[in-house]
């Protein structure tokens, strides 16, 4: 097989609507494209979640692998901050390469490997909880205790208790030393379980190897620890989807 077609196949694997053209994707109330798959079940969360006073929105959807490779590229070239647990500017100058691709991968997805990719998986937040002026910033502290959408994530973590939350679930629900804790990550289990065992250390290899991206022959060297640290998760629960 020629190298391209095996870079094509493995984008295929892992890039998800990217490779699907518009034909799958739809736009949900808040303007962001995800699957057309999880529409549905996206709408019924969302009616539920407004039985209870709660306006869900969809911070983040679909993102491509060449709008990730912008967001990579730009914290390696200390264009963008790279941030640590505590909100703080990390110092890269002081850390190697592998430690700096570390911290980046922390909160940012090696192209490629982003749940985001899929169309499958989307960041929500309450937009009622909002006070006037504010944007939601996707950081722990905003669905914590005191945060504005503590309530919301209350309720949400009753349904997921349940098994009851339209197919949905948390895949960076715990601190596994890897990716940071992300409760507003929710993933559509039924569509993101075959995403998740598609994309392999290999699939991945071969999509870093093509592309022109920052610290690509350290992340190469590295790419089974990376995997395995930041992109293998348990696959989704079994759960009640109607
Ligand atoms: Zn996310």
């Amino acid at each position: 097989m020629e190298h391209s077609n095996i870079v094509g196949v493995a984008a295929d694997k892992c890039c998800g609507l990217t490779e699907w053209g518009a034909a799958n994707t739809a736009v949900t109330l808040s303007g962001q494209t995800v699957c057309a798959q999880i529409l549905a079940p996206l709408q019924s969360l969302t009616q539920r979640a407004a039985q209870q006073g709660f306006e869900l929105c969809v911070a983040s959807g679909f993102r491509s692998f060449e709008r990730q490779l912008v967001i990579w590229n730009a914290k390696v070239e200390g264009l963008r901050p790279v941030l640590d647990d505590q909100n703080r500017v990390v110092n890269m100058a002081s850390l190697n390469e592998l430690q700096r691709i570390v911290a980046i991968m922390r909160f940012s997805a090696l192209p490629g490997a982003s749940r985001h990719h899929w169309g499958s998986d989307i960041d929500i937040y309450d937009r009622a909880a909002l006070t006037k002026g504010a944007s939601v910033q996707l950081l722990p502290s905003e669905s914590a205790v005191g945060g504005p959408f503590y309530n919301f994530h209350q309720w949400l973590d009753v349904l997921l208790q349940r098994g009851d939350c339209e197919g949905f679930y948390r895949p960076y629900n715990l601190d596994r030393g890897g990716v940071a804790p992300e409760p507003w990550h929710f993933s559509y289990a039924p569509m993101a379980a075959n995403y998740q065992s598609s994309l392999t250390l290999q699939v991945l290899f071969e999509v870093i190897d093509s592309a022109d991206i920052g610290f690509k022959a350290t992340i190469l060297d590295n790419l089974p620890y990376l995997f395995q640290r930041f992109v293998a998760l348990p696959p989704p629960p079994l759960m009640r989807i109607e």
